[in-house]
């Protein structure tokens, strides 16, 4: 049995679905018969207010997180705000100054606890956790099938590669792999001992923006089939969206907010987390009466507080023209002053009166003004974002 010594539970315990799965993985160990990853027992992880300092600098300020069983968790946030440190203690290749990490409600890391790294039954996928080059592919997967004797091992790593599509590559050196290759191989080797927890740091960020996508979806319908618990750690909101069940978005340290892709870019929680998921124009403003007054007419002002500084935020896509006024409140006449082709769509510059900078708009390519039309511009969504300033 791989990897669930540490949770230990009893079988009968376990709902009958997870007992068929655990059924299913010792009865077949390594993959399942149709070619599709072995479910295994997904883990709930909990992290409770860690905290971890390198020399004076907060890397941690007390984060905590509950991670369901199965879920897929993206970190997202800036270089430097502790996504990288925060897996590194889940992992246990650093260790929190206080805080605690719990698998199934058992601690992993506490004041008096530290299961080693290998003892978690954890699945690794990091930036600089590169292929062995002097080991052939199928060595490398076997890498973490120690507990496997060496054919039982064999056995799983090529099933583990023919799940990848890379069996056939299973006696080779990694150098002859293109980036792609190398990246499905390290997932390979992460995700053949069946771990119930996978943790991935910017997993797929050396590919190319094509090649990234399809490895992406790959790994997630891999995860997806194994049920595996897994939180990764990406830089771009749209890799979190596409990936994650929740994103927790993280600023100097902590969690600023988590929630679903949706609920978090409809009501971001501040002007930092709405600029993190989308780019928009700012209009600054000031809360007067409940309200905001903008170019583009009066938004209610949600909780801010009377005579607070705000930003009224028009995304790129949030915003729309129309040729001929409608004569509404609302529409303020702007003159295109540059125009973007991006394919299906236009990037419009417009100049606007009363606003000292260019709005910009992203609008069907067939249905955008050229450079020198007149136009008039609107806010064009339900959901119209008015943030406190961010300092
Ligand atoms: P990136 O997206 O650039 O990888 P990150 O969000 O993952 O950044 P961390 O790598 O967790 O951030 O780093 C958080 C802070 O802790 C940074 O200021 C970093 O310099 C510091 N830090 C992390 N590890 C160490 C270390 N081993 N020694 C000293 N400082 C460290």
């Amino acid at each position: 049995m791989i990897g669930y010594g540490i949770f230990g539970f009893e079988l009968a315990s376990l709902p009958r679905d997870l007992r068929e799965d655990l059924f299913l993985s010792l009865a077949s160990p390594g993959w399942g018969r149709r070619g599709s990853a072995a479910a295994t027992i997904a883990a709930r992880l909990t992290f409770e207010n860690l905290a971890r300092s390198f020399d004076g600098n907060e890397a941690l300020r007390g984060v905590s997180l509950d991670i369901e069983p199965a879920e897929t968790v993206c970190l997202l946030g800036p270089s430097g705000c502790g996504k990288t440190t925060l897996l590194r203690i889940a992992a246990g290749i650093e260790r929190p100054d206080t805080g605690r990490v719990l698998f199934n409600h058992q601690e992993v890391v506490g004041p008096k606890t530290f299961t080693p790294p290998e003892k978690r039954g954890v699945g690794l996928m990091f930036q600089d956790f590169a292929l062995f080059p002097h080991l052939t592919i199928i060595k490398n997967v076997m890498f973490g099938l120690k507990n496997l004797d060496s054919k039982d091992a064999e056995r799983v790593a090529l099933a583990t590669l023919e799940r990848v599509g890379l069996a056939r590559y299973a006696e080779d050196y990694p150098h002859i792999l293109s980036g792609g290759q190398q990246q499905r191989v390290a997932l390979a080797r992460a995700i053949a001992p069946r771990p119930s927890i996978i943790l991935m740091d910017e997993p797929f960020s050396g590919l190319d923006p094509r090649l990234r996508d399809r490895i992406r979806e790959e790994t997630l319908a891999i995860l997806r089939e194994m049920r595996a618990t897994s939180v990764i750690v990406t830089h771009q909101a749209e890799e979190a969206m596409r990936m994650g069940d929740r994103i927790a978005v993280m600023r100097d340290g902590k969690i600023v907010q988590i929630d679903t892709s949706e609920e978090i870019y409809n009501n971001p929680s501040s002007l930092f987390v709405a600029r993190i998921f989308d780019e928009m124009n700012e209009i600054p403003c000031v809360v007067k009466n409940n309200e905001v007054d903008t170019v583009f007419g009066r938004f209610p002002a949600n909780d801010l507080k009377e005579g607070q500084e705000a930003v009224f935020g028009a995304r790129f896509l949030g915003l729309a023209v129309s040729k001929e006024g409608t004569g509404r409140a609302g529409q303020v006449l702007g003159r295109v002053i540059d125009r973007k082709f991006l394919g299906g769509s236009a990037l419009l510059e417009m100049a606007v009166e009363q606003l000292d900078l260019p709005l910009k708009i992203r609008l069907k390519e067939n249905s955008a003004p050229n450079v020198g039309d007149e136009a008039y511009v609107f806010v064009d969504t339900d959901r119209p974002l008015v943030l406190a300033k961010d300092d």
